[in-house]
């Protein structure tokens, strides 16, 4: 029998990470959990409670005497999964175009990231789990078995969140996507706390022209292949 295995998917924003991710946890039967959007519900978090001024500051030092306070889970219901702050179903507004402005910012506060880092942790204890975001290969599972490192152009991840908002009837235009996903990409990139790299032994996918089929098949293979080898 094969032991379970911990996959780690990290990558720039909107490079069709969760969508592949969570596919491939369906498919294997494991556990799918998508760490950018326990950023952003602590973004919400922090927008519901005034810590982020209308220049777009965080007050970090608030935030972090308030981390306490913040429960960010995941919910179940039939095949889909639902993220939840403090009880509350938040999945449609964390997808919102303002939370994406400002989640970047406070995901580059240290204290946020050690407190999601623990929590990701936690989930990840007994393996059999699927993760995605940022620095799942290099901070929360340095050890995965499985590491991928997904890119795209920026013009096509733009173009891929555009839809996804615009079929949610959010009204945004292209140029404010784009804008966003390149900023996202600086701030994740830059940061001193952990920031957006490719783990050396992470296998990289560059899926500008690939169809989502050809990344959910190239995933399964290449898990296909490491799990042969655990067995
Ligand atoms: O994956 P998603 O685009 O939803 O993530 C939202 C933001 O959360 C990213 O732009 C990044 O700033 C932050 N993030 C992070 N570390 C992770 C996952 C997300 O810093 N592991």
């Amino acid at each position: 029998m094969n032991s379970k295995i911990i996959i780690a998917i990290d990558g720039y924003s909107s490079s069709g990470k969760s969508t592949m991710a969570r596919r491939l946890a369906k498919t294997i039967g494991y556990r799918y959990i998508d760490s950018g959007a326990m950023y952003r519900a602590v973004t919400l978090y922090a927008m519901e409670h005034g810590l982020i001024k209308p220049d777009g500051n965080v007050d970090a030092e608030r935030l972090t005497e308030m981390l306490p306070e913040i429960n960010v889970d995941f919910t179940l219901d039939g095949d889909r999964q639902f993220t939840t702050l403090n009880g509350r179903v938040v999945e449609d507004e964390i997808r919102s175009l303002e939370v994406s402005s400002h989640v970047s910012p406070v995901a580059a506060i240290p204290s946020v990231r050690h407190a999601l880092v623990r929590m990701q942790r936690a989930m990840g204890e007994e393996k059999g789990i699927v993760m995605d975001g940022r620095d799942i290969g290099t901070v929360v599972f340095p050890q995965a078995e499985m590491k991928v490192f997904c890119n795209a152009s920026p013009q096509k991840r733009a173009e891929r969140r555009y839809e996804e908002l615009r079929e949610k009837g959010k009204d945004v235009s292209f140029d404010e996507v784009l804008a966003n996903v390149v900023e996202r990409d600086r701030i994740d990139t830059t940061r001193a706390e952990s920031p957006l790299r490719c783990a050396p032994d992470a296998v990289k996918l560059d899926n500008s022209s690939m169809t989502i089929e050809e990344q959910n098949e190239w995933l399964l293979n290449l898990y296909n292949s490491i799990a042969g080898q655990q067995a």
